[in-house]
């Protein structure tokens, strides 16, 4: 087993908390972890052929349980996962695996848990049931309480936006050091200089600010003179843009929105 590292032993931290710069890109490494540790192949692990491998890859292994938000009866995501769903996570995780020898929780978003629904995790987190392991996935730490971030092992993981093209890149830290002058005037004239890109541009730009902001919460790369108070801004900001590109908001609705939202309380001054 020396070759191997941990996961690919089938061996996987008890409470971990994944961080990337996309919901997505979390996800999938919690998917691979938890592959890793239900597979009951030989060797390197998920080896991807075993039954486990196979059930995991097709998301229905009874032993790898996803908690996130629930839908409303409207079929629209609420806003948190709540204290109930984590008291149910809690009674299941007692009971034994049903068909690996190990039983891992998947908690996407996990920043929507509520306070107290993290505070009720907290035990859980500390002392686990035997052959029980806990992935949190987020794209920022910073938003879950302390006592549960110091309680899980931190993994990050980069994401695919890194090789994206120098334009955008240029782009995402022009706009990052626009916005730490703190010069409303000057983001403004920036915002209208490039409003003229492309919506795949724009997409790709938005994207890769999310990513320079991850790396800079998450540790990796210097705030540049941002307060973590404006990284969360811009974060939120971000997401707001990338559901407008969704519907095929234009791109100068969207450098108009950077304009007057990127500063704190550009937005409804005077
Ligand atoms: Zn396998």
């Amino acid at each position: 087993m020396a070759q191997f590292d941990r996961a690919e032993a089938g061996r996987i931290p008890h409470a971990c908390l994944i961080c990337a710069p996309t919901e997505e890109t979390a996800l999938q490494k919690a998917r691979s972890l938890a592959a890793a540790a239900v597979c009951s192949g030989t060797g390197k692990k998920p080896c991807g052929l075993c039954r486990d491998c196979r059930k995991a890859a097709a998301d229905v292994h009874p032993d790898i349980i996803t908690v996130r938000r629930l839908t409303d009866d409207k079929g629209k995501l609420r806003q948190n996962i709540t204290v109930d769903q984590v008291r149910e996570m809690i009674a299941d995780a007692s009971l034994l695996p049903n068909e690996a020898a190990q039983k891992v929780y998947i908690i996407r978003e996990a920043e929507t848990m509520n306070p107290s629904a993290q505070n009720a995790a907290l035990k859980l987190l500390e002392e686990p049931p035997a052959g029980v392991s806990f992935l949190l996935c987020t794209v920022n730490t910073q938003l879950l309480l302390a006592t549960v971030r110091s309680r899980c092992e931190q993994i990050t993981v980069a994401g695919e936006g890194e090789d994206g093209d120098e334009e955008v890149r240029a782009l995402a830290s022009a706009y990052l050091k626009a916005v730490s002058t703190g010069d409303a005037a000057q983001l403004l004239r920036w915002c209208a200089a490039n409003d003229g890109v492309d919506l795949r541009t724009a997409s790709a730009f938005i994207e890769q600010v999310r990513l320079l902001l991850a790396d800079m919460l998450c540790g990796r790369r210097k705030s540049g003179g941002l307060s973590k108070a404006d990284m969360l801004r811009l974060v939120a900001l971000m997401d707001r843009c990338a559901r407008y590109g969704k519907v095929n908001t234009g791109v100068r609705h969207l450098f108009g929105l950077l304009a007057v939202q990127s500063l704190p309380d550009s937005g409804n001054r005077g």
